[in-house]
């Protein structure tokens, strides 16, 4: 399977190809830049190109690139907007160094406008950036529905990709501790919750999973991470969301409060899961 955990790119490609590899990982998740916002880095193309030939030996999966938090397509400030529309357009011509990877975003806060025009914003900003040449999928997360997220259900996310014209360009990476706090209880119901996706999106968008326990109860809106079996969803719950058949072929990505020695354990142990060995 492919399973890693969030990166720091702030050393380039090949050290974050490397640092995988040490923490026997097979994928693995970055933030295009801070996470809080501001400029991206100028990207080395030796760096990648070094990166892409360590990413061919090791026979990685996709790439699970995170935009930063501050992005927020449905901002009602219009200098919040227009960051965001900057950042979202620069960030997919930077994902072309690295060709087929994943770019997911958290879709929006609404703050206040109503989801109904949250998701028509969205949309909107869609439209302006995606292009038909481009090899990136994005992806919108399930949100756990904290504040004004747009996003905590399978419905809202629909209805975005519905109102997108590229929507081929278009996914779903799936949080176990958004969907967990969102109402979803993958904990009793994982099948009825899949079919559910399946029904109101398509199984087929699901293209990624970031794979997190939650500190907090199916249902409370919190978004709280917590590790592997040591919060409400629990380590069965996830080792039956690691196996299903469903998702297999899919990076999952851990966003689990870890340092480096957390992050070897738990890939190893959802490798074990798996029936693999940790190389
Ligand atoms: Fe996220
Ligand atoms: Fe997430
Ligand atoms: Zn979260």
């Amino acid at each position: 399977m492919y399973i890693g955990n969030h990166l720091s790119v702030s050393k380039g490609y090949e050290a974050m190809g490397k640092a995988a590899v040490r923490l026997g990982a097979n994928t693995f998740a970055f933030f295009t830049r801070n996470p809080r916002g501001g400029r991206a880095k100028e990207i080395d193309p030796k760096d990648v190109e070094a990166f892409l030939a360590l990413f061919e030996r090791e026979q990685f999966g996709t790439l699970v690139a995170h935009a930063p938090y501050t992005m927020n397509l449905c901002a009602a400030k219009p200098e919040v907007s227009a960051f965001s529309k900057g950042v979202i357009a620069d960030d997919l011509l930077r994902m072309e160094y690295t060709p087929g990877q994943y770019y997911n975003f958290h879709p929006g806060s609404h703050v206040g406008q109503g989801e109904k025009e949250g998701i028509r914003r969205i949309a909107e900003v869609l439209n302006e950036v995606l292009r038909p040449e481009q090899t990136t999928t994005v992806l919108l997360e399930t949100m756990a529905g904290k504040g004004s997220e747009v996003g905590r259900s399978f419905e809202e996310l629909r209805e975005i990709i519905d109102r997108v014209t590229l929507s081929e360009k278009l996914g779903v990476c799936f949080d176990t501790c958004h969907v967990w706090d969102g109402g979803y209880d993958i904990v009793n119901r994982l099948d009825e919750v899949l079919g559910e996706f399946d029904r109101v999106i398509g199984l087929s968008r699901l293209r990624a999973v970031h794979f997190n326990d939650s500190m907090n109860p199916c249902g409370s809106h919190k978004d709280r991470h917590a590790r592997i079996g040591e919060g409400c969803i629990g380590a069965e719950a996830m080792r039956r969301v690691a196996t299903h058949p469903l998702l297999a072929g899919r990076p999952f990505i851990l966003e689990t409060p870890n340092d480096d020695e957390g992050y070897r354990r738990e890939i190893a142990l959802v490798r074990e899961w798996a029936g693999e060995e940790t190389p």
